[in-house]
């Protein structure tokens, strides 16, 4: 039981992890187009739009970082022993719940 809660949230982990890098990468993609743009021409025509594929990215970016956080909040709550108790009432997080969700950190009613 505990082990395979173990390979979720490593798994879970992965895959942030893994979109957290390809946002790095579209990021530093869109850092070089602008670099560019700036030596090309200063009235920067695609600046606009430009800027809000940035700022969108950035907002992925930091959804993951947040997913990412709550990842190893999981894990640390795993190693403790806390994995299944509710971090608000104190109360047992349901299986289920953890089945569909390794990273919660409350119960279903906490989490309402
Ligand atoms: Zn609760």
């Amino acid at each position: 039981m505990t082990a395979s809660r173990a390979t979720q949230i490593a798994a879970r982990r992965l895959e942030v992890v893994e979109q957290l890098a390809s946002l790095e990468q579209e990021l530093a993609e869109l850092r070089r187009m602008r670099e560019r743009l700036h030596d090309d021409d200063e009235h920067d025509p695609d600046g606009v739009s430009l800027s809000s594929e940035w700022s969108r990215l950035e907002g992925l970016r930091r959804t993951q970082l947040d997913a990412l956080a709550a990842v190893d909040a999981a894990a640390a709550r795993l190693a403790s022993g806390q994995a299944t108790v509710c971090s608000v009432c104190g109360g047992p997080i349901s299986p289920e719940r953890l089945e569909a969700r390794p990273d919660a950190t409350t119960c279903i009613d906490c989490a309402r």
